[in-house]
């Protein structure tokens, strides 16, 4: 059983890496990947927990981008983390998301609301990607919701009048930056609705000339609809099909292993990967 996409404390998720992997391990998985948001700073925990739980485990990134205006979520698996210039994107993201969660902060609190940028720290583990899911846990604390996703359905949806973007590169630059680092990258839910404004057909089309390798066709995000298309774009387009959980632990109800990649796929991806091997 093989689940490509999960997030730890180290971005918005709420296990550790290593509290993670026991818990792949438990729920029957073979092999995890560990996708914080923008960052590999659970690598190396990570590392050492799978080694000892006895799990395979797919070191990746999920890179925040933009494609026409459009927020795009790529997965990157395997890649060198290194390679400086994609490094430098990662942190050109990393490093505008404080100053941006500081400012919905800070119109959240223009507009009465009882929220300290402490309260937000709070929430936060050291060295963990800041994020709006980090904000949503301050107000639940505060007792403004009952959970995450109240928040997100209420005040911290993309288009409310307290978000605010954050710097992310464009999507072909991620994809070209993640192949010269070796890794392989893969279109995280691409047709999830629910979240904002997708990209079309055409774009996957284009950021497969760019060089995208694969496409996240199992998700709770898609509806059928939206698997049918991912599978068929998959088939057109020769890109590795994958499905995953997007667990983020109690942040979320997604499940480790709800949904999974075929071992075919994993073998597409580990064959293409130059950049980091597959912890076994
Ligand atoms: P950000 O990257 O800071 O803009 O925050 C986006 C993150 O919020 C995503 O990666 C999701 O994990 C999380 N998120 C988005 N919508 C919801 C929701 N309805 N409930 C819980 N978390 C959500
Ligand atoms: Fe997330
Ligand atoms: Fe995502
Ligand atoms: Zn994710």
């Amino acid at each position: 059983m093989i689940d490509l996409h999960t997030h730890s404390a180290q971005s918005d998720g709420t296990d550790s890496p290593t509290g993670l992997v026991e818990a792949a391990a438990a729920a029957g998985l073979t092999t995890v990947a560990l996708t914080d948001h923008d960052t590999t700073s659970g690598w190396d925990e990570a590392r050492a927990a799978a080694e000892r739980v006895g799990i395979a485990l797919v070191r990746g990134s999920e890179l925040s981008t933009r494609h026409a205006g459009i927020s795009v979520h790529l997965l990157a698996y395997l890649f060198d983390p290194e390679h400086p210039g994609l490094r430098a994107e990662m942190q050109a993201t990393l490093d505008d998301r404080l100053p941006r969660l500081q400012r919905i902060v800070q119109r959240l609190a223009d507009d009465g609301y009882e929220l300290t940028w402490e309260d937000v720290a709070a929430q936060m583990e050291e060295g963990a990607t800041p994020g709006r899911p980090h904000v949503a846990d301050a107000l639940v604390a505060r007792g403004y919701a009952p959970d995450r996703s109240a928040v997100f359905h209420d005040l911290l949806y993309s288009g409310s009048p307290y978000y605010v973007p954050h710097y992310a590169p464009a999507t072909a630059d991620a994809v070209r930056l993640v192949r010269e680092a070796g890794g392989v990258p893969v279109l995280a839910h691409p047709f999830a609705a629910t979240r904002g404004r997708t990209i079309w057909p055409d774009d996957v089309r284009s950021l497969t000339a760019a060089g995208l390798l694969g496409i996240e066709v199992h998700h709770r995000d898609h509806d059928p609809d939206g698997v049918t298309l991912a599978r068929d774009l998959a088939r057109e387009l020769d890109l590795v099909p994958t499905g995953s959980s997007d667990y983020h632990g109690s942040g979320k109800v997604n499940r480790l292993g709800e949904r999974t990649t075929d071992p075919g796929s994993l073998e597409r991806i580990e064959a293409a990967a130059t950049g980091t091997p597959v912890v076994r």
